[in-house]
């Protein structure tokens, strides 16, 4: 974890979008630390962090921007879209309203970002399995009709978060390339 070398060819913001207590900086956390914080109190006020990942031979920056709480106020600005080249919009699979509201922050990301943007949905905290109140198919579905990369995740057993990442950040290095 951490930067992988000194020379990095490729700087890639992605921000991170979706209700409040989904698992946003859980995911991040993850991602960029391989940290699960049972303190996720921890994160706020945390901008972005990074990680630097090996793509085709080549060394990419994920520049990963997380809310940090302005969800809960609506008050996510253009400013945090701004220059973002991907996007990963999350649900919990236990609270169907975080699904519903989907639609709404693709809205929102559709209106301030690139319309180039590459977008995927997570379903997060497929570790609840018993709790679940979205069925993997009504995403998939959701997923498929709006042209949105698909992933389930549990940020607490590790479970497809590099994947997640991976997604998006190979699918905007293609873009690029
Ligand atoms: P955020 O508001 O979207 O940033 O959500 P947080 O990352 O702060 O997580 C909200 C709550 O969900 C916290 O209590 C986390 O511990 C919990 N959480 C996050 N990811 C997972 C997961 O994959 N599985 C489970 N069981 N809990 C999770
Ligand atoms: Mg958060």
């Amino acid at each position: 974890y951490g930067d992988a070398s000194q020379k990095v060819d490729y700087v890639f913001k992605v921000v991170l979008i979706g209700d409040s207590a989904v698992g946003k900086s859980q995911i991040l956390s993850r991602y960029a630390r391989n940290e699960f914080n049972l303190d996720s109190k921890a994160t706020i006020g945390v901008e972005f962090q990074t990680r630097t990942m090996i793509i085709h031979h080549k060394s990419v920056k994920a520049q990963i921007w997380d809310t940090a709480g302005q969800e809960r106020y609506r008050a996510v600005t253009s400013a945090y879209y701004r220059g973002a080249v991907g996007a990963m919009l999350v649900y919990d699979i236990t609270k169907r309203q975080t699904f519903d509201h989907i639609p709404r922050w693709l809205e929102e990301l559709r209106a301030h970002a690139d319309k180039n943007i590459v977008i995927i949905l997570i379903g997060n905290k497929t570790d609840l399995e018993d709790q679940r109140a979205v069925p993997t198919e009504d995403a998939k579905e959701f997923a498929e009709k709006e042209g949105l990369f698909f992933l389930e995740t549990s940020a607490l057993e590790s479970t497809n978060v590099e994947e997640a990442f991976l997604t998006v950040l190979t699918e905007i290095f293609n873009i690029v390339n």
